[in-house]
């Protein structure tokens, strides 16, 4: 009897034993999956389209080199600093909203009625909270306008008048719609008609900060030549703009109504969520079913840690991305 009790003992000090070494709070005896590590990082992208070398002057050039050169440092100086991804995304699409190099702020094309009406959006990936302004043609900076609707709104997009209204109560500049007149974009409005230019110079930026952040923002004239009141994919979240902190943050640029279509920012995330595919399988995948569809035009994508996509089908994109610990890349025709 004796026997068999130590027996019993001996059996239930060795059980437990082996649930408190393997399941013990919850622990495996595994050794842990390495964690990639979070790194500071941002990506912007200054629009696709026909950008050829042969039809670029070397000023032009190095003056897009140098800006989108410069908005990157701008951004991650903010990261370093510990700013947040959206303080950062915001300086660097301002500083390129403010040229009229690009196809937003001074330097958006014009509508077919010869006016600019500008579009943006943001999008924060730790709570989902975003916004966007639609249809604005007074707001200097509309990438700034849609950080308010975010912060300091109930709503996700304001439109046209109201938008504007709200823009100058939260105490951002307006100015006269001739502001954001240039010549060379009423030149493209001419050549668009007589359909022999394509180019999308929307601006866009995605950052990840220190907290492993991702904030997401699209900035942009639209397309040369819509109709007055066209509104595109660029201040649709989910279309132009996405950010998730599991999966990726987006912006696109491009025929916008294709990305409508596809909800193509999204798409790209829903991708990594559901089908765990890598941000750049899944922007890979999204911009071949743009492709496929007819769409021209390009995108860029980030995870949390700093992995980039920056996947067009055109003959050119304006891009660039810098990373903690990493040499700054910048390019802008499909060859590089
Ligand atoms: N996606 C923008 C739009 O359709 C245009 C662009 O990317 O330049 O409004």
């Amino acid at each position: 009897m004796q026997v068999i009790s130590r027996f019993i003992t001996l059996f239930l000090i060795m059980i437990s034993s082996f649930f408190l070494t393997n399941c013990g709070s919850g622990q495996s005896s595994e050794k842990p999956a390495q964690q990639p590590i979070k790194k500071i990082a941002v990506v912007i992208h200054g629009g696709a389209g026909t950008i050829k070398r042969e039809n670029m002057d070397s000023i032009t050039e190095a003056a897009y080199r140098w800006k989108l050169n410069s908005a990157l440092d701008t951004a991650y100086g903010i990261l370093e600093k510990g700013g947040t991804s959206c303080d950062a995304i915001q300086a660097a699409i301002v500083l390129m909203e403010n040229s009229p190099l690009f196809n937003a702020g001074k330097g958006a094309v014009f509508t077919a009625t010869g006016e600019n009406e500008l579009d943006a959006s943001i999008m924060r990936g730790n709570d989902l909270n975003a916004g966007a302004v639609a249809g604005v043609k007074t707001v200097k900076n509309p990438i700034l306008a849609a950080y308010q609707v975010m912060t300091n709104s109930p709503h996700v997009m304001l439109a046209r008048a109201g938008a504007e209204q709200f823009a100058s109560e939260q105490g951002l500049e307006l100015v006269n719609p001739e502001y954001f007149k240039t010549e060379r974009r009423a030149k493209q409005l001419e050549k668009i008609v007589k359909k022999v230019e394509k180019e999308f110079g929307t601006v866009g930026a995605v950052a990840v900060d220190r907290d492993g952040n991702i904030c997401a923002a699209t900035s942009t004239g639209g397309m040369t030549n819509k109709k007055w009141g066209r509104i595109g994919d660029s201040p649709v979240i989910g279309a132009g703009t996405y950010a998730n902190n599991n999966t990726c943050g987006f912006s696109g640029t491009g025929h916008g109504e294709y990305y409508i279509r596809t909800a193509a920012a999204h798409d790209v995330s829903a991708l990594m969520e559901y089908k765990g595919l890598s941000v750049e399988e899944a922007a890979n995948a999204v911009m071949q079913k743009l492709t496929n569809m007819g769409a021209s035009g390009g995108m860029i994508a980030m995870d949390q840690y700093g992995n980039v996509a920056m996947p067009f089908n055109t003959p050119g994109m304006y891009r660039g991305y810098k990373k903690e610990g990493e040499k700054t890349v910048v390019k802008i025709y499909a060859d590089e």
